[in-house]
């Protein structure tokens, strides 16, 4: 089943259990907090704190994501795309945990001839608090699932709140059982979230309680909501890459043909034997999809916010695609079929694309003319680091560091990752200093244009938030969106 079709199907069933079905917000988040659409729930969080009357009692949609925290489990695991599509349904003081579990199971479990996913019921694993019977009761009396595959966690583990007193509820997070040839059977009940055997599908929180004060997990429930609220989201990628009988989310359909055409670049095979090579194809093909999608919404590469969050993807993928041995440009390939792979579920990807591909072509040759410019003065940097070393990781100077990026622009995560891709550490923390010195000294500089003389009253004041850090990184987890 192709991933439109798939997307399709749940807006479909949603429907039909009387769900508006709403469109995706821009991955722009619409929240002032959060830099990018993390979840499902991002456009609906004022309905689901109650503190917005929604105009509808009940919701589905197919929300576009970017998860930077991802990005380093991008390739490596089979499960992390930095940009993926959340599928979720949502109750504002309508239905609650019962029917959103009766929902879940029935879509995934009934046969595909009559529009449901078709996944084999006794395959499925869910997680609960350890508390919620009901949770517990709905799932083995209710939708007959084996007792031995719910699994009860401490509040650490299952537990959704906003970091501060007001709504707070369990969870209940579906996986699916890949079988023995992905590890061991989960002896006592252990799902193993990091492992790939138990894949994490589908999470439903139910927004039950109202919490008081305490740190992390460590407060009082003070009672039942009046308004319950429920709050789903499903891996879109992920249910594909089970329903295709693929490997990981970067074998389906949406994405996979970029790998294909980087094979044809190349010469060299996926899955042919270097594990290096097939995360570095992965990378490529996420971080290709990624760019497209946050262009598409109206990002351009910048320095800061969700222009260097974009600018970071496209680098990131262009030098993935050089270390496999793609000379020239990449993007002017790999693009194209990255759109064209996507665009069944968006069709304004075709009718942008000129837009789009004349941003991210721009930023690869600019990028291009920043590696050619610094990479012998960094592969001369970490010679000289090596001779230097007397044992131990060697370290390239923070002043070093500093050069390049001041003289031949070129970014502390590139120097960070291309020294470490040779075994040397970079010191950062004298790079920072060095910036930060960097930044003061520019600050007064155009403070002293301004008033004539520097006022160090207001230089001062401007000292302490001199030092800010270079990238963001991107909230953890969903309690950040709130
Ligand atoms: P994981 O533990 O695998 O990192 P998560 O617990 O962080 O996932 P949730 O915040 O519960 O994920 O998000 C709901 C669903 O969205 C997940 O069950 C999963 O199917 C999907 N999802 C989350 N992060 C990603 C990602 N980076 N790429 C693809 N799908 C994702
Ligand atoms: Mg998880
Ligand atoms: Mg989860
Ligand atoms: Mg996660």
């Amino acid at each position: 089943m192709r991933t439109a079709e798939i997307r399709q199907r749940w807006l479909d069933y949603f429907g039909s259990k009387g769900h508006e079905i709403v469109p995706s917000v821009p991955l722009v988040s619409p929240d002032p907090s959060i830099l990018f659409t993390i979840a499902g729930m991002v456009p609906f969080i004022p309905y689901i704190l109650g503190t917005e009357t929604a105009p509808w009692p009940r919701a589905a949609s197919v929300q576009k994501c970017i998860r930077t925290n991802d990005i380093e489990n991008v390739g490596r695991t089979t499960r992390h795309g930095t940009f993926f599509q959340m599928n979720g349904n949502f109750s504002f003081g309508d239905y609650f945990k019962r029917e959103a579990i009766d929902f879940a199971w029935e879509l995934l479990t009934t046969d595909q001839g009559k529009g449901g996913y078709g996944f084999d019921g006794d395959r499925l694993w869910v997680t609960v608090w350890e508390q919620d019977d009901e949770a517990f009761d709905a799932l083995t009396k209710g939708v007959g699932l084996d007792p031995k595959h719910i699994v009860r966690l401490p509040r650490e583990e299952n537990f959704w709140d906003t970091g501060r007193p007001g709504p707070a509820g369990p969870c209940a997070e579906w996986h699916y059982d890949r079988g023995p040839a992905y590890g061991p059977e989960a002896v006592g009940g252990n799902v193993d979230p990091g492992g790939d055997r138990y894949l994490e599908i589908w999470n439903l929180v139910f927004d039950q309680f109202v919490r008081g004060e305490g740190q992390g997990k460590d407060y009082p429930l003070l009672g039942e909501l009046d308004h319950k609220s429920i709050d789903t989201g499903a891996g879109l990628e992920r249910i594909a890459y089970l329903l295709q009988g693929k490997e990981n989310l970067f074998e389906i359909d949406e994405v996979f043909p970029v790998i294909s055409r980087l094979e044809e670049m190349t010469g060299k095979r996926y899955g042919a034997g270097s594990a290096e090579d097939d995360v570095r194809m992965r990378v490529v093909a996420d971080h290709v999809r990624s760019s497209l999608m946050v262009i598409g919404d109206g990002v351009r590469p910048s320095n800061e916010g969700r222009g260097y969050v974009l600018r970071r993807l496209i680098r990131r993928g262009v030098r993935a695609a050089r270390l496999l041995g793609v000379d020239g440009v990449a993007l002017p390939d790999l693009l194209p079929v990255s759109k064209d792979a996507m665009k069944a579920s968006y069709p304004e990807l075709e009718t942008d694309f000129t837009r789009i591909s004349d941003v991210a072509y721009a930023e690869e040759d600019a990028f291009r003319r920043t590696l050619a410019a610094g990479t012998t003065i960094l592969d001369t940097a970490v010679s000289r680091a090596k001779a230097g070393s007397t044992g131990g990781t060697p370290v390239l100077g923070g002043a070093e560091a500093f050069q390049l990026h001041d003289t031949y622009g070129f970014p502390i995560d590139l120097t960070l990752e291309m020294a470490a891709e040779q075994g040397v550490q970079v010191d950062e923390k004298a790079f920072r200093d060095l910036m930060a010195t960097q930044k003061q000294r520019a600050r007064a500089d155009a403070l002293a244009k301004k008033t004539g003389h520097a006022d160090l009253r207001a230089y001062e004041s401007l000292s302490k938030d001199l030092v800010t850090p270079v990238e963001f990184l991107g909230y953890t987890d969903r309690e950040a969106a709130v």
